[in-house]
């Protein structure tokens, strides 16, 4: 079929179908009934409610002189007549005598309830027919469900009603459309089954030609057979008919079981979300709608049993197979169709419903009372009626509610999620908290593979992850996503073709690295074109569909709001970082001030007695003697001197990365014993006993002397000054393990144990020590453990408040080598 022949043969069927059902209905308005009940069984029918001279019993034997042995046949013949027409029923009695009595016609449906439910039905099965065939007109399973849904459609609004007083071809069309679409409904639907959402059955196939055939010839038989039964009503055609019409029933029955299977196991076997969920909805349709039309209609039909339960109430639940398969196509987009409804039409449609079973269960409940009560009272009714005017509007807002929730979840969630995410964003007080939040948000809004959320560094240009989901490839690659490549016109996403839906515009600007890392969208988190703060990194949905605008607007919306937090906890961070600096700053101005004034406090006292003792000397009556023991002491002073001018310029050179250590083989006895003697002048000033126990064989080390004579100075120069009472000095040197270990020990103040881990930093000076007049700058113990590790050694300390302190330095000893590596 090609083009236009293709719309005009569904326009064609669908008219016809229209038609069929628009004519039916309008004569179900005029469809006569005996005035009485009746039934049958085995080829005979009789009267089930008593009715003037007609007794519950009475066996009906023929109508206007035609035998009958059915309620079938009844039916059918009175289905000629119109209510207000006499007939002639011939009957046996209880004392089987034959008699023949006028009987008037009566209505049918009286309170035409079964007429509006038909027509919604029909119409309902019909337009989502059309709608189906419109949307997806070259679709296989479309077009099934299209021709099955019309000749359901015409099933529900052809059920027997007035043919025709002579039998007009109006009347002969719609009575045999009946048998006809129910029997082609059927098979269409097993069809339809077979081919959704997959291909099960292949249209060029031996079994789908043989069940078309069949259908055909069946078809063809039954319409004959119906058309012969009503042209002529005392014929065995009659008999025919009524089994051809049993054989329809069993027919859809086993199609609808046989559906139901199927798709049972079409749903085992499909896998994914999105399939799963198309499915579900036709198959709970089918169960729910379907389920109580086969239990309440056609099973006690085939049986022959009796209907208990009204007819409208089946009618009511096939109501829910359109419904559904509507759910189905909209919703989960079954047979990929997408569609826009208007939220009131949904709104009345449930909210009609509603009332209808509402009602229903009123009218139900208050005949069982009346029943059991045994009279009538209008007062159930009105009760009722209170009822529902009470229920109805919070029963409203509840459908109002559901139906957003269920067919306009994203726009409900979109609402909903906003409210909330601004008030959570507010709650975030750092990156990790933000992240997390938006991670988990946006995975429950849109569910999706991958994503990673980032924000800028607070140095500017960069960005870094500060969530992710299975993003690991952006976390690695993160250097190739730059601020400024953020910017976008306002308010597109950075997307690609495959990834976004028609109508959503985005920007291609990235598109090479988005599709390298497989990344379906990146957001920006920006306020305005010209600044964005960081970006929301999305991979595909796990629905597998593309990006629509309601996503993005959702993502948007979101993204602007973390934009907020982003920029808010830049600031924060900008802020604490500021207060660390200056911080910083005063400490260091404050530890520069101390460390000028206690350095000129070290360096003024051998000043001065250098001065002192060289005006001594300019003394012409200075005995030999005399001036040998002032030229000591200015050696002596001026050797301090040189000490803490060293150590400041090592400090400063150390700091700087600049100092450099000429390596050279060195014995550490000898170098033990010339600190000793340099500072003996010292240690004798102050009145030390000096203990010294140097090995006896030299232990080479490979150091540079300075420096080592500076480890040791300082060690030794500590000892002294934090000694005040008890003065006492021991240094020894020993090899031990392979290494040249050299202990000093003093009998001083000692340090408390919680801070000896601190004695080694730069400017540390103990609390103690700091309050008390010891001058020091907290350097020397600071260049030691610098000198020491870069000469591979270690240095530790023992020492316990009140006791004094040992330090021992460790270097390698000295194995092969010239006595001159510089390093
Ligand atoms: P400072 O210029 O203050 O002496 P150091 O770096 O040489 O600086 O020493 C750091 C701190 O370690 C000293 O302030 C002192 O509290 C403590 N300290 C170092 N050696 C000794 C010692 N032999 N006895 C007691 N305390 C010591």
């Amino acid at each position: 079929m090609v083009g236009n022949i293709r719309y005009i043969v569904y326009f064609v069927i669908a008219l016809t179908a229209l038609a069929i059902g628009v004519s039916a209905v309008s004569r179900l308005f005029i469809k006569a009934d005996l005035p009485f009940d009746y039934g049958s069984s085995r080829h005979e029918s009789f009267v089930e409610s008593d009715f003037g001279e007609l007794k519950s019993g009475d066996l009906i034997n023929a109508v206007n002189d035609i035998p009958v042995e059915s309620a079938f046949e009844i039916e059918t013949l009175i289905d000629n007549k119109l209510p207000g027409d006499v007939i002639r029923v011939t009957f046996t009695d209880q004392s089987s005598a034959r008699r023949t009595l006028p009987v008037t016609l009566v209505k049918f449906y009286n309170d035409y309830l079964f007429i509006i439910v038909t027509t919604i039905a029909g119409y309902a099965f019909w337009i989502l027919g059309v709608f189906v065939v419109a949307s997806k007109p070259k679709d296989k399973a479309a077009i099934l469900l299209f021709l099955t849904l019309v000749s359901f459609a015409v099933a529900i609004l052809s059920t027997s009603g007035y043919y025709g007083r002579n039998a007009d071809w109006i009347g002969y069309v719609i009575r045999i459309s009946h048998p006809l679409s129910y029997l082609l409904g059927s098979i269409l639907f097993l069809m339809f089954i077979l081919n959704f959402p997959y291909e099960t059955l292949r249209s060029r196939n031996i079994l789908t030609y043989s069940l078309y055939s069949l259908t055909g010839v069946l078809c063809i038989y039954v319409s004959i057979a119906c058309y012969l039964t009503l042209r002529d009503l005392d014929t065995h055609w009659h008999d025919v008919y009524q089994n051809l019409w049993k054989l329809c029933e069993i027919i859809l029955f086993t199609c609808l079981i046989l559906g139901t299977i199927i798709l049972i196991f079409k749903y085992r076997r499909i896998t994914d979300r999105v399939g799963r969920s198309k499915i579900e909805w036709i198959f709970w349709g089918m169960t729910f709608g379907v389920a109580p039309f086969i239990i309440f209609w056609l099973v006690p039909n085939i049986f022959k049993f009796q209907y208990f339960i009204r007819e409208e109430l089946i009618l009511a639940f096939l109501l829910i197979v359109p419904v559904s398969f509507a759910v189905a196509v909209v919703k989960y987009h079954a047979l990929d169709i997408e569609v826009i409804i208007k939220r009131s039409i949904i709104y009345f449609t449930l909210i009609g419903l509603m009332i209808f079973i509402y009602s229903e269960l009123i009218f139900i409940s208050s005949n069982i009372l009346t029943k059991y009560l045994g009279y009538e009272s209008k007062i159930f009714y009105i009760v009722a009626a209170i009822l529902i005017a009470l229920l109805l509007n919070p029963l409203r807002m509840k459908i109002k509610s559901f139906v957003d929730r269920f067919f306009f979840r994203e726009k409900y969630a979109f609402d909903k999620a906003i409210q909330k995410i601004s008030l959570m964003t507010k709650e975030c007080h750092s990156y990790d908290e933000l992240g997390d939040m938006l991670l988990s948000e946006i995975n429950t809004l849109i569910p999706v593979k991958s994503i990673a959320i980032l924000a800028k560094t607070i140095s500017g240009d960069r960005l870094r992850v500060i969530a992710q989901n299975n993003f690991e490839t952006v976390q690695k690659n993160i250097g190739a996503f730059r601020v400024k490549n953020l910017l976008s016109r306002v308010d597109l996403p950075f997307s690609y073709e495959q990834k976004v839906e028609p109508d959503l515009p985005y920007n291609n600007k990235m598109e090479a690295i988005l599709k390298r890392w497989q990344i379906a969208m990146v957001i920006p988190l920006s306020f305005d074109s010209s600044e964005a703060v960081g970006a929301i990194i999305l991979g595909d949905k796990l629905s597998g569909m593309r990006y629509s605008k309601s996503d993005f607007q959702l993502l948007n919306t979101i993204a602007s709001s973390a934009a907020l937090v982003v920029k808010r906890l830049e600031l924060q961070e900008k802020l604490i970082m500021e207060e660390v600096e200056l911080e910083k700053a005063k400490e260091i101005s404050e530890l520069k001030s101390y460390f000028v004034a206690s350095v000129s406090h070290d360096l003024k006292t051998p000043l001065s007695a250098i001065k002192i003792f060289s005006e001594l000397l300019q003394n012409e009556n200075i005995t030999k003697e005399k001036s040998g023991e002032y030229l000591t002491i200015i050696e002596g002073e001026t050797d301090r001197l040189k000490r803490m001018i060293d150590n400041i310029l090592d400090f400063s050179k150390m700091e700087k990365r600049q100092k450099q250590f000429s390596f050279r083989k060195l014995d550490l006895n000898k170098a033990a014993s010339e600190v000793m003697q340099r500072m003996s002048y010292e240690l004798r000033m102050q009145k030390f006993t000096v203990d010294k126990s140097i090995a006896t064989e030299p232990l080479y080390i490979n150091a540079d002397p300075d420096a080592v004579n500076s480890v040791l100075e300082n060690i030794i120069s500590n000892s002294i000054k934090y000694s005040e009472k008890r003065k006492y000095l021991k240094i020894s040197t020993v090899r031990n393990n392979g290494n040249a270990e050299v202990t000093i020990e003093d009998g001083g103040k000692g340090i408390p144990g919680n801070n000896l881990e601190h004695i080694f930093d730069a400017f540390y000076r103990e609390r103690s020590v700091e309050s008390s007049n010891i001058k020091g700058a907290g350097l020397g113990l600071a260049i030691v453990k610098n000198i020491v590790d870069a000469h591979e050694g270690v240095i530790d300390v023992q020492s316990k408040e009140g006791h004094g302190s040992t330090f021992h330095v460790t270097f390698p000893i000295y194995e092969n080598g010239n006595e001159d590596t510089a390093n």
